[in-house]
């Protein structure tokens, strides 16, 4: 797009006086997009086109990789500077909004395999961006109008899928709020008071090994105590071991400890930890049976990457055969089918569509199986009725964390649930599976390369590398290259080389197993590619692993001591 310069500067300046949805406004406010984007993409270029080539790789410097080149510096001493910032024009603007992408991922790099990086959907993020420029608040329907039915809706769209036909929810900014609203929902349940008068002290949650390492941030930050989470551990299926559960639900109540929920696992980004829900929800009930207890503990199902597996619920095993032709994936699919079954029984669930829904970010929601969060969710004061639930009357700020809250993630979630529906979403995940097996096919075409999740009923991809043996004696352990490895790949993508960003797994658990553990890597495939695609991505891998072994021997290189922090996931 040709930008007028005059006419974008006329736009700016009358930054005060515009009126929303005016339709020269959106031309501004595309225009001047644009403009922005043509300046970061060229300083992108220009950053890159100070890196020398790499010898054992050209052809790395063409297009912009799976980052924008980063720099290096301390938060501190930068911040320290002690600038006075004065206003500047609009080209010192240009290279701050440029120096904001620095470091930072490109969703739509090919090479972006780092974690369950969203590819949104040009419908999903233009109607997030239409949200943006009309600016509504979701606090009450008497602002945001109608959205807030529609928050409403992806709700019960969804909580259909789990056989809850009164489900209703929550749009909120990240799987972490799910868990959070859950948490405090099971608290509240448990003991309803605690809206006025605070915490009890004798109450715990659950939550299995292979949890999501936030779950006792959460209760922290909800005044719990990280403490009084307790993790159960697992078996090799990477669900919670039965006997462990029941052992530990009864320890805790003979202690006098009331247990305010179990938070299960639906889906974990690594293996595909899926509790049995039927089993839990059997345990539970048992449990609380045995012991009459008044409430049962409340069950949450950490769903917000596993979800995408409800799309399949409804399937007969001809339906499943139809969507999903590879016989590994249909396998995988039954099982976690198998395992979702008790869904319906559970009390509330969470949904990421920006993890693997096609939206941008935030676009969580926390969905219960009824609307009893609306009380109890709120400071004790006050209970909907029938009359909140009309235009004008309907406000959420009662019960959210936030007050002000954005639309965004509604609008991107509705706008791909209806263009894609439940059958759209299973087509997705078959195609991931599918993404899945060609890198693994691709890694298996390697000697060094070794798959390592064939048990993961997921569509992540774990390998190790075998690197050759008087490499090995090079080093003083397989972690220590492994370790060094990923070293050096991060820090090409960083200075800005097009090559694949991919991840380690430090103390890798093969088949969930604890005496089988490895240093692993991870390739997290998101997209449509062609088996060819994947293979020249893998390629590159494997040039890398090459050159890191050739320059050992030669003593180009020598492994120091390097310690890398546990890749956050
Ligand atoms: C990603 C993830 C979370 C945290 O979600 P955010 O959207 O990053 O806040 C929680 N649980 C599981 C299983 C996850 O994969």
């Amino acid at each position: 797009m040709k930008i007028n310069a005059n006419k974008l500067r006329r736009h700016i300046v009358r930054k005060f006086c515009h009126t929303s949805g005016d339709s020269e406004r959106l031309q501004a406010l595309m225009e001047y997009t644009q403009h922005l984007n043509d300046y970061i993409l060229s300083e992108g270029k220009k950053w890159q086109a100070n890196l020398p080539e790499l010898q054992f790789l050209s052809g790395t410097r063409t297009d912009l990789g799976p980052k924008f080149p980063a720099r290096y510096y301390s938060y501190l001493d930068e911040l320290d500077k002690g600038e006075d910032y004065e206003p500047v024009d609009d080209k010192e603007i240009l290279q701050e909004v440029a120096r904001f992408f620095r470091g930072s991922l490109r969703s739509g790099s090919p090479n972006a395999l780092f974690n369950m990086l969203p590819e949104a959907s040009i419908e999903a993020t233009a109607a997030a961006w239409l949200v943006t420029t009309y600016n509504p608040n979701m606090l009450m329907d008497f602002f945001g109008g109608e959205a807030l039915l529609i928050e409403q809706q992806v709700c019960r769209y969804i909580g259909k899928w789990a056989g809850w036909p009164q489900s209703m929810g929550i749009a909120c900014n990240g799987g972490k709020f799910t868990l959070l609203y859950a948490i405090r929902l099971a608290i509240s349940r448990m003991e309803p008071e605690s809206a006025k008068t605070g915490l009890p002290r004798d109450l715990v949650i659950l939550c299995s090994e292979g949890a999501h390492y936030c779950v006792e941030h959460a209760a922290s930050l909800l005044g719990l105590g990280a403490d009084n989470c307790l993790r159960v551990a697992g078996t090799k299926d990477g669900v919670m071991d039965p006997n462990e559960l029941q052992r530990v639900l009864d320890e805790q109540h003979l202690n006098g400890r009331r247990i305010a929920a179990v938070i299960c696992s639906g889906g974990t980004t690594i293996n595909f930890n899926c509790e049995d829900t039927c089993k839990i929800l059997q345990s539970i009930n048992d449990f609380s049976i045995r012991h009459s207890l008044r409430q049962r503990p409340y069950l949450h199902l950490d769903s917000v990457i596993g979800w995408i597996y409800l799309s399949t619920l409804n399937m007969d095993s001809e339906s499943i055969f139809a969507h999903f032709s590879e016989p590994e994936t249909r396998k995988r699919i039954a099982e976690v089918q198998r395992r979702l079954e008790g869904i319906s029984g559970f009390d509330s669930m969470g949904v990421d569509f920006h993890k693997n829904g096609l939206c941008p970010y935030a676009s969580s929601f926390f969905i219960a199986s009824d609307r009893r969060f609306m009380d109890e969710l709120g400071d004790g004061n006050y209970k909907y009725c029938d009359k909140d639930f009309h235009y004008g009357q309907f406000r959420t700020y009662r019960y959210t964390f936030e007050n002000s809250r954005p639309g965004q993630g509604i609008l991107a979630a509705w706008v791909n649930l209806r263009r894609l529906g439940r059958r759209g979403y299973a087509d997705y995940l078959a195609l991931l599976h599918r993404a899945r097996n060609s890198v693994s096919d691709a890694l298996a075409r390697h000697s060094f390369f070794r798959v390592l999740n064939e048990s993961s009923l997921g569509w992540e991809v774990v390998f190790a590398i075998l690197f050759a043996p008087d490499i090995i004696s090079l080093s003083q352990s397989h972690e220590e290259l492994a370790m060094s490895f990923m070293q050096e790949c991060w820090e090409r993508v960083n200075a800005g080389y097009n090559l694949p960003l991919f991840s380690i797994v430090p103390g890798y658990r093969i088949n969930n197993d604890p005496e089988n553990i490895i240093t692993a890597f991870l390739v997290y495939p998101m997209r449509q590619y062609s088996d060819e695609e994947w293979d020249d991505i893998v390629k590159l891998i494997a040039a890398q692993v090459n050159d890191f072994q050739d320059r050992l021997r030669s003593q180009q290189l020598s492994i120091e001591r390097i310690q890398i922090d546990r890749p956050v996931r």
